[in-house]
């Protein structure tokens, strides 16, 4: 099943059972407290919260998502992308748990030809949270799942929150055993590449107060209303129905890495690493298309810089495996082929996004090669020192001077097994960032303020580091 019908039948599935279908909503997320969408139900946190009314009881929508934390596993695991779409049914004092859980399991099991999925129930297992004796219930007594399919997990995976005052609850997770060739059996809380999480079932049922984080704070009772919020990854379940190994093999993914395959000369398949960078340029291009799409402009903050890493990891990638000539706008044409049905205003803005990825592909190779210069020199001075970590003012200088995202800086240095001082390289960060505050402060009054020199100077600033500069891991 091709993904645009995956898409097509989940809103279809959740329309015909009364629910608003709302568009997507753009990766730059209207949330201060967020840089890019990293969920589906964000869109619609003011309704969680109670500040808005959703504009029915229930809703239905395909989200895009980026999650930029997942960068690590891109191409090394088989399911996590740095983009990808959320597929979510979403309901506001309406049904809750047994309403959820039921729908999800018919969608999944009722059978192609009957517009569902047409998943094998036998391969699904289900997790509860720890006490959620209710939901477990449903899953044995309501569905008939057998109670060895039903696995208890804790917090961390089970119990959401959003890391403020305000709603939460415990979860329910289907995954999809995907058998033996994934490893050994167990269950999805022993083998989560086997067991391949699908579908994520919330249940916002209490309330919780202020507290440290998204672990460790008081439930101050039940929610007068309780809401439901859902995530089906869609190319997941597109590895499911079409049958490949990885989320990077799918109809939507895999043109890309055909595409790459033939700009670079190397073949699919040929080896692991090359593979994995295929993966990479894949996911990357992608998520570079759909940022640029959404409005997003390479830079050295923010929402800007992510665009900026994942592009030029990408761009190395592609040169690492011997592309010699530019190869981006090629591949933006390539992801507008395979996403333009479902986004066709990428299809009307092909030219700006081309012009806008080319441009940065071009200042990205004017520094590559004098930057991967610098790097080798600092790596070999570092290593005949019997050092084992590049010195944070070499990344920062690489990224400063030569425009290599830490992620880049990182991931060479590690080729050459070397890890880095990414305290240290933050620290500057902040560092420059404050200097950049305060001569722009200065630019207006005409005067220089030197409080956050000051402040630099006495340590005083409390770095946050990047999780919080970037935004999108801190809530949801
Ligand atoms: P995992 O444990 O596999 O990292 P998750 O628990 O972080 O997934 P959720 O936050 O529960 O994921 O998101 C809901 C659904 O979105 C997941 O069940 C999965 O199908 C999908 N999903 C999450 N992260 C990714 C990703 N990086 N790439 C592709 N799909 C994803
Ligand atoms: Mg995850
Ligand atoms: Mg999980
Ligand atoms: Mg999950």
């Amino acid at each position: 099943m091709e993904s645009a019908e995956i898409r097509r039948r989940y809103l279809r599935f959740f329309s015909e059972r009364a629910h608003a279908i709302v568009p997507s909503a753009s990766l730059i997320a209207d949330d201060p407290t967020l840089l890019l969408v990293p969920a589906g139900m964000v869109p619609f946190k003011p309704y969680f919260l109670g500040a808005a009314r959703p504009p029915g009881p229930r809703l239905v929508s395909v989200q895009k998502c980026v999650r930029t934390p997942d960068i690590e596993e891109v191409g090394r695991t088989t399911r996590h992308g740095t983009f990808f779409q959320m597929c979510g049914n979403f309901a506001f004092g309406d049904y809750f748990k047994e309403g959820a859980i039921t729908y999800a399991w018919e969608l999944l099991t009722t059978s192609v030809a009957d517009g569902g999925y047409g998943l094998d129930p036998e391969r699904l297992w289900v997790t509860v949270y720890l006490d959620d004796d209710e939901a477990e219930r449903i899953w044995r007594e309501k569905i008939g799942v057998p109670a060895e399919r039903v696995q208890r997990l804790g917090m961390g995976p089970n119990f959401w929150s959003m890391g403020v005052p305000g709603p939460c609850g415990p979860c329910s997770e289907i995954s999809y055993d995907r058998g033996p060739e994934f490893g050994p059996e167990g269950g999805p809380a022993v083998n989560d590449e086997r067991y391949m999480e699908l579908w994520n079932l919330v249940f916002m049922q209490y309330e919780r107060g202020p507290g440290q984080g998204k672990e460790d704070f008081p439930i101050l009772g039940e929610l007068p209303s309780k809401n439901i919020d859902t995530g089906l990854g869609l190319e997941r379940l597109a590895v499911i129905l079409q049958g490949v190994p990885n989320m990077f093999e799918i109809d939507t993914s895999r043109v890309v890495i055909d595409r790459a395959a033939e700009l670079t000369g190397v073949r699919y398949g040929a080896a692991e690493s090359s593979d994995v960078a295929l993966r990479v340029i894949s996911d990357h291009m992608r998520t570079s298309v759909m940022l640029i799409g959404d409005g997003v402009v390479p830079g050295n903050e923010g929402r800007g810089y992510v665009l900026r890493r994942v592009m030029r990891r990408a761009i190395r990638a592609a040169r690492l495996l011997g592309a010699t000539d530019p190869v981006v706008q090629e591949l933006v044409d390539t992801v507008i082929g395979s996403m333009g049905e479902q986004y066709p205003e990428l299809v009307a803005d092909r030219e700006r996004v081309r012009t806008v990825a080319r441009a940065e592909e071009a200042a990205f190779l004017k520094t590559l090669k004098a930057g991967t210069a610098i790097l080798d020199a600092a790596v070999a001075e570092t290593r005949s020192r019997g050092g084992a970590v590049l010195a944070g003012d070499k990344a920062f200088q690489l990224h400063d001077t030569w425009g290599f995202p830490i992620d880049l800086t990182l991931e060479m240095a590690a080729e050459q097994g070397l890890s880095v001082d990414e305290d240290g390289f933050r620290r500057l960060m902040k560092e420059q960032r404050e200097r950049a505050k305060a001569d722009a402060r200065a630019k207006k009054t005409g005067h220089a303020d030197l409080s956050a020199y000051r402040e630099v100077a006495a340590g005083r600033t409390d770095f946050t580091g990047y999780v919080a500069t970037e935004g999108e891991a801190t809530v949801v």
